[in-house]
């Protein structure tokens, strides 16, 4: 019979990424250059401003994003040895305890011991990995994977705010950055929570509201840069 069911738990992980990694681009260089722009700086020093905060940004996304998964797929790395020296060891106690992890899911003794015995027949590492640990090969850590999709979500993100930098009047930078940063976290904040299954306004309203106060923020420090400088 098909499985009609589409669970958003498979898509939503990597959507979920990509978005947040979009939003830190968005906020972060946006409200970077609402300071520049409200302490009056000219067109090239606020887009010198812009495309630093976008690099550096991006960069330290990736470092970051590298660093937790690696130390992510060190753990799991050792966890998995740890196993296969305990299969190598005590095969008999690692079946046992492969069937109690199968009785606590609900099955009946027997079964238990018998799904443990042909899953250990089959492939006992990935069973323990999968069963009992909980690594699996689509979840296992990817550092360099994660790494170049956070920096390029963070630089889509960031991108918006430096190209409305480059194209609209300076005048109005002040108040186009920020509005079209704010649509965009809108757009994004509420795309997220559908694909999340939750209520799209309130996810739109939760980033805008973060957003909006990040750059107010920005703005009153470059305002009182300009006016000290
Ligand atoms: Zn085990």
């Amino acid at each position: 019979m098909r499985h009609d069911e589409h669970h958003r738990i498979h898509r939503s992980g990597w959507l979920r990424a990509a978005v947040l990694g979009a939003n830190d681009g968005i906020v972060s260089t946006a409200s970077l250059i609402t300071g520049v722009a409200a302490a009056e700086a000219s067109r090239g020093s606020i887009l010198l401003a812009g495309t630093a905060g976008l690099a550096a940004g991006a960069m330290s996304m990736a470092a970051g994003e590298y660093v937790s998964v690696k130390s992510q797929e060190d753990t799991e790395g050792a966890d998995l040895k740890m196993e296969a020296e305990a299969l190598e060891n005590d095969r008999e106690e690692e079946e046992r305890e492969l069937a109690a992890v199968y009785r606590d899911r609900g099955l009946d003794e027997t079964l238990a011991a018998e799904v443990a015995r042909q899953m250990m027949q089959h492939d006992a590492l990935a069973a323990h990995a999968r069963d009992e640990i909980g690594i699996t090969a689509e979840l296992s850590a990817r550092p360099l994977q994660a790494a170049f999709w956070s920096a390029a979500t963070f630089t889509v993100g960031a991108a918006v705010p430096v190209v409305t930098a480059s194209l609209a009047p300076v005048s109005s930078l002040l108040w186009a950055v920020p509005v079209l940063a704010i649509a965009m976290l809108g757009t994004l904040g509420a795309l997220a929570a559908v694909a999340g299954g939750a209520a799209p306004l309130r996810g739109a309203l939760r980033v805008c509201f973060w957003g909006s106060l990040a750059m107010a923020l920005t703005a009153g420090v470059g305002r009182l840069f300009g006016i000290a400088l």
